[in-house]
């Protein structure tokens, strides 16, 4: 089995070592023995989504964002039916604004991708904290770290997890993130899959079951992980 990862604009969204999220989906799979390839797609580069089995779009400035989202028109189309086809994807901070209509800023509109019923806007101050949320279909909490102006509403989708502790997509409606079909969007930046391995099982587990039909993964000993995840619970949420 093998899966294809894509990174999209690792040159504009990058921060916070977004990047690290792939060295974690791939090693997960060389784990358990399956092949994974990671693509690394420049501005200018093409992109067949059909031969792609999980997308990252990470976080970037605003200024990043303004140039991305130009690109971003030119690929909606293609993009849109990958994630209509149940395409795995991982968008994180200014890459989860992105999946939405626009983001509305100072300094004018970026328009996003609309792959997703979503929108944001610009608020002060920035939120930023260390966040943990909780959704029954994970088996622990999840836990990260944010920054982020943007105030994103989701609507009725269902979002990636309540918020235990930190601001999560707006600090007002106690959601974090958003799960459509198999796209998770997020504002946990940075080193969210080795944080959370589960989450990031989930995702390969979306992509093997659309490619081949499997519908379990190997366990892996993540002890370690469980108890890192679980200390970082326990400091901010169980006093
Ligand atoms: N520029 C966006 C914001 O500030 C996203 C930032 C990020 O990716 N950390 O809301």
């Amino acid at each position: 089995m093998k899966l294809v990862i894509g990174h999209l604009y690792p040159d504009l969204l990058n921060l916070y070592g977004d990047r690290g999220n792939i060295q974690c989906m791939k090693k997960r799979c060389e784990w358990r023995g399956i092949e994974a390839e990671v693509r690394e797609f420049q501005l200018m580069d093409s992109i067949d989504f059909s031969d792609l089995d999980i997308v990252l779009l990470g976080g970037g400035s605003d200024r990043e964002q303004m140039i991305v989202c130009r690109k971003l028109q030119e690929i909606q189309k293609d993009f849109k039916a990958y994630v209509e086809d149940y395409g795995t994807v991982i968008a994180v901070c200014g890459g989860y604004q992105l999946l939405g209509h626009y983001y509305d800023t100072e300094e004018g509109r970026i328009e996003g991708l609309s792959l997703v019923d979503l929108y944001t806007e610009q608020g002060s101050p920035r939120l930023i904290t260390n966040i943990v949320i909780q959704n029954d279909l994970f088996e622990y909490p999840i836990v990260g770290f944010e920054n982020h102006g943007g105030r994103t509403y989701i609507g009725d989708n269902q979002p990636l997890g309540k918020v235990l502790f930190g601001y999560g997509n707006n600090g007002k409606d106690g959601a974090e993130g958003v799960l459509y079909k198999h796209v998770v969007g997020t504002y946990l930046h940075g080193p969210l899959l080795p944080k959370n391995p589960h989450v990031c099982d989930y995702l390969l587990k979306n992509a093997l079951e659309r490619k081949y039909g499997v519908t379990e993964l190997e366990p892996l000993d993540d002890e370690q992980e469980k108890e890192a995840n679980q200390y970082i619970v326990e400091r901010f949420v169980k006093k």
